[in-house]
């Protein structure tokens, strides 16, 4: 079994990522899905941007000044689509002392050419375009980014999505369409009430974050929000509990893959193998040829170790083209 080659945020190991040229060259090399991820802006439309804030990957800082809050980031929540539409886009950068410093050095350099934001229903556009001019059905891994913070600002973003989804024609399982987050909630809620509502019946994938990272908060009983505990998710029998809500999960890579017994070879936790007992796919994140995990000597080793130790489902990397070679694909 071939696994699907999933490009992260586009082929954004070589163009600035979540822009449409990268889903462009995602789609040239030959990926069978594009990621991406959806979050709210404050007259609710739905933007595709990693991560909740837009000062990593644009000029916000620069043009709106003192819209930051006080953790420093300036969320889409707090502006309007337009606005956010004259925005420049770059690589990804952080800042330190007042310099910026782009996260991956090799890859496209900052502020360079002209990129920009664009919305969930701008990028189901240019896909279904894409079927029609190259004849190529190239599906989406629809990540909902924290919906747990879009209802702490009084937002229901997996219903925004799902309406945009049916909208453009996923609806079935046929469609080419799978959903992730991180927020087990949120799966469960689309699961239970959402999806029926709407109408769409589309795979769920429980993405697996690092508890430490504080990737989800949850609300417990007495209205107060806590760091939601993946832990429990890596013990012995947990993946038959999350059949209950999902069809399958999304782990980092490295709670598949392992340092082996032998010098460079990498072996295989059981997470895959429980995953699949329990009737659930496994597409890990992310292969980055710039950041292997350290039991990776290299992208093919660590490519091959994904396919014939866990017998992943799917790959989402940041370099589509690297994993097809890696696969024998091109
Ligand atoms: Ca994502």
């Amino acid at each position: 079994m071939t696994p699907l080659v999933i490009a992260h945020r586009g082929a954004s190991g070589y163009l600035p990522e979540s822009t449409l040229p990268a889903k462009a060259l995602a789609v040239g090399q030959g990926a069978d899905y594009v990621e991406h991820d959806v979050v709210m802006t404050r007259d609710n439309r739905l933007l595709i941007n990693h991560d909740l804030w837009l000062d990593n990957v644009s000029d916000v800082a620069m043009r709106y000044p003192g819209r930051q809050r006080a953790d420093g980031h300036y969320y889409v929540i707090d502006f309007d689509l337009d606005e956010i539409l004259t925005l420049a886009v770059t690589e990804r950068f952080t800042t330190v002392d007042g310099q910026q410093r782009p996260v991956f050095p090799d890859r496209f350099p900052l502020w360079q050419s002209n990129f920009g934001f664009h919305t969930l229903e701008s990028e189901l556009e240019f896909l279904r375009g894409v079927r029609h001019s190259l004849g190529r059905d190239v599906g989406i891994f629809s990540e909902l980014k924290s919906p747990w913070f879009h209802e702490q600002e009084g937002r229901d973003l997996p219903s925004a999505v799902y309406d945009v989804l049916a909208r453009y024609g996923y609806r079935t399982r046929e469609d080419r369409c799978r959903v992730m987050s991180f927020d087990a909630r949120a799966l469960q809620r689309i699961r239970a009430d959402i999806a029926p509502r709407v109408g769409v019946d589309l795979p769920l994938t429980q993405l697996i974050g690092h508890t430490e990272d504080h990737e989800t908060f949850e609300q417990l009983p007495d209205g107060t929000w806590a760091n939601y505990d993946y832990d429990w998710m890596l013990e012995h029998n947990s993946m038959e509990q999350v059949r209950t809500w999902a069809d399958g999960i999304g782990p980092d890579l490295t709670m598949l893959v392992r340092q082996g017994t032998q010098p460079g070879s990498i072996a295989a936790t059981d997470l895959a193998d429980e995953a699949h007992a329990a009737g659930l796919y496994v597409t890990p994140w992310t292969v980055r040829v710039d950041q292997l995990p350290s039991c990776a000597p290299t992208v093919d080793a660590l490519v091959t170790a994904l396919v014939q130790e866990c017998r992943v489902d799917g790959i989402i990397t940041d370099f589509p083209d690297r994993v097809l070679r890696a696969l024998g694909r091109s």
